[in-house]
């Protein structure tokens, strides 16, 4: 089988490069380019093994969601961000979600964990945890509050993303 390609997705600014960094390199960036996308291959378990895995940070998704051929159609998993902080974020996750399931073919099952990143951010909440939660339940798709500053759940976001593709 070709190499399982995970996308992290999410608008601008919600933390995909510091997340991703933050996984694979355990620290946190200080500046990152928001316009690059970024491609890493490392080895990650999943169905009871150890597989090479492509790790696709994207950036700059207000063009690619024109095209078919992109990250939003090209994905295995889906780890989808936004920001606790931001209210728009979480708006844009919830459209982006539905983009997703249908360039598979209205696959709802297509692995996919919600991660609300940000959480250090708490005194800057503009998303309720509750209708997070609440949105998940409602599409069957496990959510993790993470923080890739204090390093919070970014790899428990990964491990549960793998979990649900092991299951598939
Ligand atoms: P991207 O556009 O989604 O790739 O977002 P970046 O990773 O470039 O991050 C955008 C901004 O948010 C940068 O200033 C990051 O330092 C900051 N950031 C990212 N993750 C966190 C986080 O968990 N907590 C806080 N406080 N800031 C973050
Ligand atoms: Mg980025």
């Amino acid at each position: 089988k070709r190499r399982l390609t995970v996308c992290v997705v999410g608008s601008g600014g919600v933390g995909k490069s510091s997340l991703t960094v933050r996984y694979l390199n355990n620290h946190f960036p200080e500046f990152y380019d928001p316009t690059v996308e970024e491609s890493y291959i490392t080895q990650m378990e999943y169905g009871f093994d150890a597989h090479d895995v492509e790790i696709v940070d994207t950036a700059g998704q207000e063009e690619f969601m024109l095209f078919r051929d992109t990250a939003l159609a090209q994905g295995d998993a889906y780890l989808a961000l936004f920001a606790i902080n931001s209210v728009s974020s979480w708006y844009s996750l919830q459209e982006l979600r539905d983009k997703i399931v249908r360039e598979h073919e209205d696959e709802e099952n297509i692995p996919m964990v919600i991660v609300a990143n940000k959480s250090d951010l708490e005194a800057y909440r503009q998303v309720e945890f509750g209708e997070v939660s609440e949105y998940c339940r409602s599409i069957k798709c496990p959510l993790v509050e993470a923080s890739a500053k204090t390093g919070l759940n970014v790899t428990e976001g990964f491990r549960m993303l793998m979990d649900r593709v092991s299951e598939i």
